[in-house]
């Protein structure tokens, strides 16, 4: 959508849930998808006399995410409580940070540039600022009935850990908000600590929007949208907030600062709750927790032992392994695909011992990206559950860049290689026929048998029936037990039949 007299003004507020093997403050299990209240222990459920304790894997990974997205780190950093009642929130409070975020003030760079469907005059790249990074606790689940009466609670997810991250009103564009959400859960799944689903609530994300007549600096007046559990409802519900305020703009009537909630299946907004109710949570520091101190070599360590994130990984694919851009960000995207994909690499170098190393990078990059992302697609599997791992798989593209098989033969291998988690490549090629018979002394006389088995199909050919060449090939290949490259066999026909029609070179 194109807005030439408004321009949108957004900013996210993320909810990034933990992978963690316990919760923020106490021990009990986190797995999603557990039978409800199953995963809940007394400190969790806020029973009196009960202590929270504070799950140092949680500072950790906030340390992770705000040195990866350079915010500064501060030394002290308390909690909070935040109060509010409400059925899902046994304590009364949720366990929060409020004036002393654990990271503040870093940034997240998006590309516009690079993405098909963003605005062709968008810049090459955007920092979009973080405002803050704090922890806190999760809730526990309503479920209402949708015919109406009854609620059930899960207290599964309370004390579930949560790093919350705000930005400055920087995005400009509905897109921009999916690029950074989209840049974001690669990030959290790099740095291994998130799965980043915002399909399963891992991520989730309300977005703040206003409009400005183009030109003018102050912020409009903002509405907040919740409830949008896809990148792709994040994107249509700022679409359609962001042309149901200009209209009102148009009309010369206010926006109201609400709450709306996207209704997915009406492609529409409406207002959650009243101004009147919003924000009085009594923040007071939490008695219980001491403040977390964060010394310099703690951030150090963490720094150092941060992955090789995204962008500096695409670059080396194309730098040093001789990727195409294009392949190296496909390559990229996920985390497991570029560790599979270098894996595979590796394994390949060890066969290869040298040569054009950037055409065995790419040979690879090709079965990735065609064979390996479609069976990923097709069978719903994340790239460590494929029963072809790196090792074989560089065992398959070996075969081909030697042109033991063909490019049909690679694929039919394959295929079968996902059904044979046992056997190697070159043995399945073997048993399937697949092995490409490359030896012209080995094709030759075979050519020679079907031509002198065949003299009237050789005459009636000469005479200019040219169909009948297939009838050849086809007849070359069925005397063979394995499969002879079918370009070797072409032109040693040919060569054959043109000798004929000089009978003088018959039999010589
Ligand atoms: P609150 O105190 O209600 O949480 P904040 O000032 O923390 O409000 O801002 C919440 C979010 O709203 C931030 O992501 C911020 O960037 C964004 N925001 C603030 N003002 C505007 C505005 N006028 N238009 C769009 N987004 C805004
Ligand atoms: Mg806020």
């Amino acid at each position: 959508m194109a807005y030439e007299k408004y321009e949108p003004v957004i900013g996210l507020e993320v909810h990034v849930q933990l992978q963690t093997n316990a919760k923020i403050f106490s021990p009990d299990a986190t797995a999603f998808g557990a039978a409800p209240n199953t995963q809940v222990d007394p400190i969790s459920l806020g029973h009196p006399g009960t202590l929270p304790v504070l799950n140092e894997t949680v500072v950790t990974y906030a340390l992770r995410l705000g040195v990866a997205t350079h915010c500064s780190i501060a030394d002290r950093s308390a909690f909070a409580r935040k109060h509010y009642f409400y059925p899902d929130l046994p304590k009364g409070y949720q366990i929060s940070q409020y004036d002393t975020p654990i990271c503040y003030d870093g940034y997240v760079e998006i590309f516009p540039g690079e993405d098909a469907d963003a605005p062709p005059s968008s810049p090459d790249s955007r920092r979009i600022g973080l405002t803050r990074i704090h922890m806190e606790e999760d809730a526990g689940k309503s479920i209402h009935d949708p015919s109406g009466g009854t609620t059930q609670l899960d207290y599964n997810r309370c004390g579930v850990p949560l790093l919350e991250m705000v930005t400055e009103p920087d995005l400009r564009s509905p897109r921009e908000a999916y690029l950074f959400l989209q840049r974001l859960r690669q990030l959290v799944r790099y740095l291994g600590i998130s799965d980043g689903n915002m399909e399963e609530g891992s991520l989730r994300c309300d977005a703040n929007v206003s409009v400005r007549p183009r030109g003018r600096e102050a912020f409009g007046t903002r509405t907040e949208l919740k409830n949008m559990n896809s990148m792709r409802h994040v994107e249509q519900a700022l679409d359609y907030e962001i042309a149901r305020q200009i209209a009102a703009e148009e009309r010369g009537a206010s926006i109201t600062q609400q709450t709306l909630l996207w209704d997915a299946d009406a492609g529409t907004t409406r207002p959650m709750r009243s101004k009147e109710e919003a924000h009085d949570y009594r923040y007071l520091p939490d008695p219980d927790l001491v403040e977390v101190e964060v010394e310099d070599a703690m951030v150090e360590e963490v720094r150092e032992g941060l992955p090789e994130l995204p962008r500096a990984r695409r670059q080396r694919f194309v730098e040093e392994v001789g990727l195409p851009e294009y392949d190296a960000g496909v390559l990229t995207e996920e985390r497991a695909v570029a560790d599979y994909f270098e894996e595979a690499l590796r394994h390949l170098y060890k066969r290869t011992k040298g040569g054009d190393t950037d055409a065995q990078a790419k040979a690879v990059s090709n079965f990735i990206m065609t064979e390996v992302m479609r069976v990923l697609n097709e069978r719903d599997l994340a790239v460590d559950e494929l029963a072809v791992g790196p090792e074989r798989l560089a065992q398959l593209v070996f075969l081909r860049l030697e042109d033991k098989v063909s490019s049909n033969g690679a694929q039919e291998v394959f295929e079968a290689m996902l059904a044979e988690p046992d056997k190697s490549a070159g043995r399945i090629a073997d048993e399937r026929d697949l092995i490409q018979v490359t030896d012209r002394g080995a094709i030759a006389p075979v050519v020679k048998d079907v031509l002198d088995d065949n003299p009237n199909k050789v005459t009636t050919y000469l005479e200019g029936k040219d169909g009948l060449f297939g009838f050849f090939i086809g007849q070359v290949m069925q005397r063979f037990d394995g499969s002879p490259d079918p370009e070797l066999v072409r032109s040693l026909l040919q060569e054959a039949l043109d000798a004929r029609r000089d009978p003088a070179n018959v039999d010589e």
